[in-house]
């Protein structure tokens, strides 16, 4: 589409100092993403303004676009693994300049009130964090615009830093797939020797792989994708069950902790019938149908099912520097934002080698 045929937003009002900004929107429910024209807003006293360099893609940005979850607000511009540069500063800003390397991850602000805000737990925000798209802004009017475009304003407590040691294309998905799987891993502390299984090889499961292996943990992926035993194995799984062959799944038991990173609707209780007495299967993948949980096969062996949402900017930071120190990325496949709708419908046969990410000097 031309840039004279670009649409404009219509439900942001442009102030004289708001800043023009590009994206690609979905302007209707499981509409093409489309070039889209919108304002973003001139730093405040404690926001940063990021030119953004790449974004990733998660299937999240895809469910939205559906509105699988019954919560999307459009025109809906996805994208919540967002690397750049800061480009400007407000007055009270302590933490950026001008010119330093940032992320910016799934939530832009969150009440700071509550209980869970107050122990950094702001994904669980009591008053619902503000999430980085498709969520009316927290103070000011209009909704928030995600990571498909070139600039993004946002108050500093939810930015992170972003080390210049690693490739900042492979560093993007970290600040959605990285501490989406960082975060439950750590939390039932999931350490050397423990038998972890990871359902679903795409964008979570691929950095589930390499952190479960970096903690020391015996991985095994559980996939439904013949094609991917090689790649499992690359990236740090010790075996490989194809989900689909009996005898395979026969082999597939006694797992300290699973991991469910399944976008699509799926019989939880395969997974939950390989966990050892006291297991437990944290799921992170959200399909949009609700799940059938049979509790016999959690009472009979007091196994354990929770599931879990990203995680806390001082998490999130502290994954960024753990990746940093330990030399963990996402492996990617860069694309033209063009080519955006092309990468949906690859994602949607799960036909993702791991994760796709946008390069914003394409818009
Ligand atoms: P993705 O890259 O598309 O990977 C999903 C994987 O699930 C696929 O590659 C495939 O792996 C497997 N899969 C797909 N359909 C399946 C089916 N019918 N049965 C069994 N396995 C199937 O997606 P993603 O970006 O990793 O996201 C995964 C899910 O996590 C999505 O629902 C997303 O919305 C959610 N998510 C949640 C959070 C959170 O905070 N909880 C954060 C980010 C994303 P195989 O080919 O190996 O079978
Ligand atoms: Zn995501
Ligand atoms: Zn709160």
């Amino acid at each position: 589409m031309s840039e004279t045929n670009e649409l404009q937003a219509v439900s942001q009002p442009t102030t004289t100092s708001a800043i023009a900004a590009k994206g690609y929107a979905a302007m209707k429910v499981a509409e093409n993403l489309q070039p889209f024209s919108f304002s973003r807003r001139s730093p405040r006293p404690h926001d940063v303004l990021v030119d953004i360099l790449y974004c990733g893609v998660c299937h999240s940005d895809l469910h939205f676009v559906r509105n699988d979850w019954g919560m999307s607000l459009y025109p809906l511009v996805p994208g919540h693994e967002i690397v750049g540069r800061v480009s400007a500063i407000g007055d009270h800003v302590t933490k950026f300049k001008t010119g330093d390397l940032v992320g910016i991850g799934c939530m832009v602000d969150s009440c700071r009130e509550c209980e869970n805000c107050k122990q950094g737990i702001e994904q669980y925000c009591l008053n619902m964090p503000t999430f980085t798209y498709s969520m009316p802004e927290r103070h000011g009017d209009g909704i928030t615009y995600g990571g498909y475009s070139n600039k993004i304003t946002c108050d500093e407590d939810f930015v992170l830093k972003v080390s210049d040691k690693l490739p900042l294309e492979k560093v993007a998905p970290l600040l959605c797939a990285g501490i989406t799987t960082y975060s439950p891993l750590r939390h039932w502390k999931v350490e050397a020797g423990d038998k972890v299984g990871v359902a679903g090889l795409g964008g979570l499961g691929h950095m589930a792989i390499k952190f479960a292996a970096s903690f020391g943990a015996e991985v095994t992926v559980l996939s439904t994708s013949p094609s991917k035993e090689a790649d499992a194995k690359k990236l740090g799984a010790h075996k490989f069950v194809l989900t689909t062959d009996q005898e395979q799944l026969n082999t597939a038991n006694n797992f300290d902790f699973i991991l469910d990173t399944v976008s699509a609707p799926h019989d939880y209780n395969l997974y939950l019938g390989m966990l050892k007495t006291d297991g437990t299967m944290t799921c992170v993948g959200l399909p949009p149908a609700p799940a059938q949980v049979p509790i016999f096969t959690l009472a009979f062996q007091r196994r354990r099912l929770s599931a879990s949402a990203i995680g806390g900017i001082a998490e999130t930071q502290e994954m960024l520097d753990y990746c940093a120190d330990n030399n963990i990325t996402s492996d990617v496949e860069v694309i033209d934002i063009k080519d955006i709708n092309r990468a949906y419908e690859r994602m949607e046969r799960s036909d993702v080698k791991y994760r796709f990410v946008i390069d914003m000097a394409t818009i």
